[in-house]
């Protein structure tokens, strides 16, 4: 059976698996196996990934970035990344918010809201976090890392991006300072491709830890909560729909000149492993593998583009965080302005560039939109059952986002 076709099957039967028993969720028997069974199943898979992450993105983006810096096409991928990563950007929270305007699924939601506001744990903790959050200015200073080292440890926690910039930084030194041959990209190469080889091994985990991990979500929640919010979770499903097949399908056809339907297909493991995972991170070793491997990209360009994309470029993630705030609006009766809406889709889009590649990482940030625009904050309590699965789904628009760009800007690096 081909790889693709377990990672389906693991993912069917586990939501199907999962729905049947929840009935059992309080039950000790099944509970044990959820907890003793399942969940270390999927702990194992995701630490093996996250295991090589930091080398892996340190490598990837030193390599990539002094490959473009000797030929001198860093300038060019960087500014068409950021061009078409504000473009792909845009366009999703707009699809969000035209959606969310239309559909409005929060009017008219009966909930009681009351009691939303008696104390609740996973909000007041997402809600500390956002409040400990720093101004924007401070937010850019720090980008640059005091201790390279410091941001590598706490990489995964939020400190990426200021891992990301010392390695481009090194990269673009490393290439212009290069002493003669047998030089440390040798040795980063050989990093780079261990990461791979380990990566490979993890995969055949892959679908036992698809399978765990999407039943326990499942059994814990069943079905039950999706039908209340179903409106809600319709309108931020469908406009990651229109995104992926109406926006992407547009961009790959007439920018990059491929087929949008083959191109999909060739990434179908990568979206099932995002899906899965809920974290772009996570995704990324399999994103460099399939845009080397399957789609043929240049590695300097797709190392690159990629690497950044999955802390920097989260487009589902922006257009989750538009609909959601406006969603939270309409629930309570606020009314928002043209103005504020703007404001909405520009602070989503930044959001979606400072949100952490890991499961929930955009909470904090919706915290913050939600203070920002005088929404009870209080009504993440009302989407935080449902989070999980619209993370699974926003994630794979995330990552199907970065391949989205690579592709393009390699369609323009293979031109010049
Ligand atoms: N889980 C998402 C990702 O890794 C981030 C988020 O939207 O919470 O891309």
């Amino acid at each position: 059976m081909k790889t693709h076709t377990k990672l389906l099957l693991a993912l069917v039967l586990g939501i199907v698996g999962g729905v049947a028993l929840h009935p059992y969720a309080a039950d000790e028997n099944f509970l044990w196996v959820s907890n003793n069974i399942f969940a270390p199943t999927g702990q194992i898979f995701l630490r093996l990934i996250f295991m090589i992450v930091v080398p892996m993105v340190f490598c990837g983006l030193i390599l990539g970035v002094s490959e473009l810096t000797s030929h001198h096409g860093l300038g060019k991928v960087v500014k068409k990344t950021l061009f078409y990563t504000l473009i792909a950007s845009s366009l999703s929270v707009v699809v969000g918010i035209t959606l969310v305007n239309i559909v409005k699924p929060g009017v008219g939601l009966n909930i009681d809201k009351e009691a939303l506001k008696s104390p609740n744990a996973d909000v007041e903790k997402i809600s500390n976090n956002a409040t400990s959050a720093k101004s924007a200015v401070q937010s850019l200073v720090e980008i640059i890392p005091k201790n390279p080292l410091d941001s590598a440890v706490r990489a995964l926690d939020g400190e990426m991006l200021s891992l990301m910039f010392f390695a481009l930084f090194f990269g673009i030194a490393l290439a212009l300072t290069k002493k003669g041959e047998g030089s440390i990209f040798g040795i980063l190469e050989q990093i780079y491709a261990a990461c791979m080889y380990i990566v490979d091994q993890a995969m055949k985990l892959a679908p036992f830890a698809v399978f765990a991990l999407v039943f326990n979500t499942s059994f814990k929640f069943g079905h039950s909560i999706l039908i209340s919010l179903f409106y809600y979770v319709l309108v931020v499903v469908g406009a990651l729909l229109i995104q992926q097949f109406v926006v992407y399908s547009a961009l790959l056809k007439f920018i990059a000149k491929i087929s949008p339907l083959k191109f999909f297909k060739d990434c179908s493991d990568v979206y099932l492993y995002a899906f899965a995972t809920a974290s772009s991170n996570a995704t990324l070793p399999r994103s460099l593998e399939t845009a080397e491997q399957t789609l043929k990209l240049p590695p300097e360009v797709s190392r690159f583009v990629l690497t950044v994309g999955s802390t920097a470029n989260q487009n589902g993630t922006a257009l989750f965080e538009g609909i959601t705030v406006l969603f939270l609006a309409q629930v309570y009766g606020i009314e928002l302005t043209i103005a504020n809406q703007i404001t909405v889709v520009l602070m989503s889009i930044l959001a979606g560039v400072g949100t952490a590649g890991v499961p929930g990482g955009s909470l904090p940030l919706i915290m913050i939109l939600l203070k920002q625009m005088g929404i009870p904050a209080e009504g993440m309590g009302i989407i935080l059952g449902v989070d999980r699965f619209l993370d699974m789904c926003r994630t794979t628009i995330n990552v199907s986002g970065d391949l989205v760009i690579a592709a393009l800007v390699s369609k323009d690096a293979k031109e010049a």
